[in-house]
């Protein structure tokens, strides 16, 4: 990859710097400034960053303030934020290709999930009394929507927001700020706090924090969770969204073509960095070899390339931590002799190429592997409740996909797995603010769903303490 292919795919914004920092409400002290990486391109660099300090942390917990003016006035304010999201949309994608190596398909996709969440919340702005200060945690891989999501959703509600974005992607959180500061919201109601894991830790164990909406890895959640209980007033609210083992199953009666294409887009889109991508595929055994074959076909045919061009279905990796991570599970299975596919990857860059693993069931998953890794297991007709078991037994429940034409099957597998969004017949990535939110039961969120009708009633008083 080299940077004039930026060139030409992404005009002004091809060779732009931006310098990424704490934005207070107040006089900010932050760490140096340190490079941001390009995961497709290791000549390149979008920018710096400069971490907030301690101390900084400290400002704006003391400078955070509720913003205090009539739900309709907020709702004003959140459109507004959606028209400047939607007039920067060069900038925007610009800054998703090169921080967080997204492809233009996931490019527009996030900026449409953000701009949908700006105009939901801000539709349903409740005028109910504020929680008070939340702290907002997001992750890289939806760097703009969810980080937009869980701050319109507080501040449609009225209160201050300390945010903190992930490490990976600072930049696009800058820009984010600064537009809803153009737009009109206050300050003191909302506050940057760029940095590692230490600024999250800080923001949810101080006595001056009232709630904390995070969307991460299931780990990190669980650690929130201890903090704010050692360090927050009980009830202090926490929403978090987090990780996933999902599966699909594909029984005989699939259609083939139908099937493959969900499974393709479920596993290997966005480089499989989604909460929601497929982990575990089950086949019956009856179609499996013809089928594994028609599988591996479409994955041959994926244009494996630099995020901006218009072509590429698969792009890099975040960072050199996650493809080694990644990497080191495919090299385990390769020695373990349970590789049955994989593709090519280009030489530059955090590349990992789409992979298919043999497994005996999704409890052969220890972890969540968050990348273009599809696993795959095959079973008998009259083992359809084991698989289901199996699925439960993870203690996940994010996503869930079937594919089959039996319509009494449909009701049967539905109703006994445990998840929080199921998709029949389709992939099974996505949602739609409004009608199809979004989130997990178990291991995987506390809900309720990001971008539906009981999400907004956390960030309100009233409704925190009994709605766990
Ligand atoms: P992560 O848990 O490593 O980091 C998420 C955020 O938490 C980052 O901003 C990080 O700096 C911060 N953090 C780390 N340690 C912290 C601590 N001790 N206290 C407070 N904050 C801390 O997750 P990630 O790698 O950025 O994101 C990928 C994960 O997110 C995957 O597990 C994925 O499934 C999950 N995810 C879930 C959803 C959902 O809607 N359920 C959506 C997107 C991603």
């Amino acid at each position: 990859p080299t940077l004039d292919a930026i060139d030409t795919a992404r005009g002004p914004f091809a060779r732009h710097t931006w310098q990424a920092g704490p934005i207070l409400a107040g006089t900010a002290s932050p760490q140096d400034p340190a490079p941001v990486t390009n995961p497709a391109d290791p000549a390149d660099s979008p920018g710096t960053v400069a971490y907030a300090s301690p101390a900084d942390v400290n400002t704006a917990l003391d400078a955070a303030k509720p913003w205090d003016a009539p739900a309709s006035d907020r709702a004003k304010v959140l459109n507004r934020v959606a028209d400047l999201y939607e007039e920067n949309y060069g900038e925007l994608f610009a800054i998703i290709h090169r921080e967080a190596g997204k492809s233009v398909l996931d490019a527009v996709a996030e900026l449409r999930e953000a701009v949908d969440f700006l105009r939901y919340y801000a539709a349903n702005a409740p005028e109910g009394q504020p929680v008070g200060t939340f702290t907002c945690i997001s992750p890289w891989n939806f760097p703009l929507a969810i980080f937009t999501g869980q701050i319109s959703a507080a501040l449609a509600a009225g209160n201050a927001v300390l945010s903190k974005p992930a490490e990976q992607t600072p930049i696009i959180s800058h820009l984010a700020i600064q537009l809803m500061h153009k737009a009109g919201v206050p300050q003191s109601a909302l506050q940057l706090l760029p940095g590692a894991g230490e600024v999250g830790a800080q923001l949810t164990s101080d006595a001056r924090v009232d709630g904390v909406a995070f969307t991460g890895s299931t780990e990190t959640a669980l650690k929130i969770r201890a903090a704010m209980a050692e360090n927050l007033a009980p009830g202090a609210p926490l929403i978090a969204e987090t990780g996933g083992l999902n599966a699909m199953i594909v029984d005989s009666t699939a259609l083939p073509e139908q099937a493959v294409q969900a499974i393709v887009e479920s596993a290997f889109q966005s480089a499989g960095q989604r909460c929601s991508a497929l982990r575990c595929l089950y086949v019956q055994e009856d179609i499996a070899t013809p089928f594994i074959e028609m599988l591996t076909g479409a994955m041959d045919a994926l244009n494996i390339g630099l995020p901006w061009n218009l072509s590429t279905d698969v792009g890099p990796v975040i960072d050199q931590q996650a493809h080694k991570g990644i990497d080191d599970h495919i090299q385990q299975a390769r020695a373990d002799g349970r590789l049955i596919h994989e593709l090519n990857t280009p030489n530059a860059g955090t590349y990992v190429a789409p992979t298919l693993i043999r497994v005996t069931g999704i409890g052969d998953l220890e972890r969540e592997i968050f990348g273009p890794v599809l696993h795959l297991a095959t079973y008998r007709a009259n083992e359809l409740d084991k698989v289901i078991d199996a699925i439960n037994a993870t203690g996940y429940g994010l996503t869930f996909g079937l594919q089959t034409r039996i319509d009494d099957r449909v009701q049967y597998v539905t109703d006994r797995i445990h998840a929080g969004n199921m998709y029949v017949n389709r992939n099974q990535i996505g949602a739609i603010v409004g009608s199809q939110p979004f989130g997990g039961e178990g291991l995987s969120g506390t809900g309720p769903k990001a971008g539906g009708p009981h999400y907004l009633a956390r960030f309100t008083r009233h409704a925190a303490p009994q709605d766990g």
